[in-house]
């Protein structure tokens, strides 16, 4: 597998923080490596898959199962309103983006990442955008006309070549992370934004569970995870690419901890196990244990995020006028 580095500090040698780790998240084989950049503290997988060797650890995304919960969750939904955590994060971002001084209403947006779509559908009908989406996993395309009548393009950012300023805000979650060139990807979300136009971004972060759990941690999601950026890091890569970050928040991220725990008692396959069937026994105790433990995850994670400690990080980016 090749090796990498610090998108930031290429010439740094990597110190090992987590050695051997499973693909817990999604299940899939292999062992894999993290280095922390000693000049930022970033986590970098090291070695990882080649891009052409990389397909098969994303097999078990959109599942059928995955696909039928999605389908009872907005089947009949009318298409005005949005569901769930892409509802919740959707208000959150108009709210915000209307007080740094946003227009939404009519005006594009292109979700790059966009999995099953609903981020997209929810910014269409709560803050009136014309919306898009854009990812990698050519299953989106059919998923997210099939559930929210949503055009989605398949293939890596770069390669889709949207001319130049052509969206007003651009959205990605959980998605820089699986990049391999972040500084790269950013440029290209600049490049394709209008002057004055928006960013929004998370990604998971290092926190202190990150430090606690290692291997075991509920994000570290290897080997589809290539970095963990931590907030400086983050920043310096934004003003390379075009952007001027104008926020950056430590937002609550619930089941962090109590994902790690079934993670560090033993569960493999957190996805498909667990969020998505079966429906055997080991499965529904698995999915009791995550429940009993997330009372006290929603208390922990929600002080973390009111210190300024979560494990994710939302940035607000304005892209730099020409
Ligand atoms: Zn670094």
């Amino acid at each position: 597998m090749p090796s990498a580095a610090c998108p930031l500090h290429p010439q740094a040698e990597l110190i090992p923080v987590v050695e051997g780790a499973a693909d817990r998240f999604w299940g899939c084989d292999g062992a894999f490596d993290y280095g922390r950049c000693p000049e930022c503290g970033t986590w970098v997988l090291d070695p990882r898959p080649a891009p052409s060797a990389i397909g098969p650890f994303y097999a078990h995304y959109y599942s059928e199962a995955e696909l039928a919960q999605a389908r009872r969750a907005y089947g009949g939904l009318p298409s005005s309103r949005a569901f769930g955590i892409d509802k919740m994060r959707a208000q959150q971002v108009i709210a915000r983006l209307k007080r740094l001084g946003a227009t939404l209403d009519g005006r594009r947006l292109l979700d790059v990442g966009c999995g099953l779509g609903g981020f997209a559908r929810a910014m269409r009908a709560l803050a009136g955008m014309v919306v898009r989406g854009a990812d990698f996993d050519p299953k989106c395309v059919a998923i997210g006309a099939e559930l929210h009548g949503i055009e989605v393009d398949a293939g890596e950012l770069a390669g889709l070549a949207y001319p130049e300023g052509t969206y007003d805000v651009v959205s990605s979650w959980h998605c820089l992370e699986h990049t391999y060139d972040p500084a790269a990807e950013l440029a290209e979300m600049a490049r394709i934004t209008r002057p004055g136009g928006w960013l929004v971004l998370e990604v998971p972060t290092p926190s202190v569970w990150a430090r606690v759990f290692r291997g075991r941690w509920f994000f570290l999601q290897a080997p589809t995870h290539l970095y963990h950026l931590r907030p400086a890091t983050l920043r310096t890569l934004l003003r390379q690419s075009g952007w001027a970050p104008v926020r950056m928040e430590r937002p609550w991220a619930a089941t962090e901890l109590a994902g790690s725990v079934v993670m560090a008692l033993g569960l493999t396959g957190f996805a498909p196990r667990l969020l998505f069937g079966p429906k055997g026994l080991a499965a529904h105790l698995w999915r009791l244990l995550f429940w009993a433990l997330l009372p006290l995850d929603l208390v922990v994670t929600g002080v973390q995020a009111a210190l300024g400690r979560g494990g994710v990080l939302r940035v607000y980016a304005r892209r730099d006028e020409a």
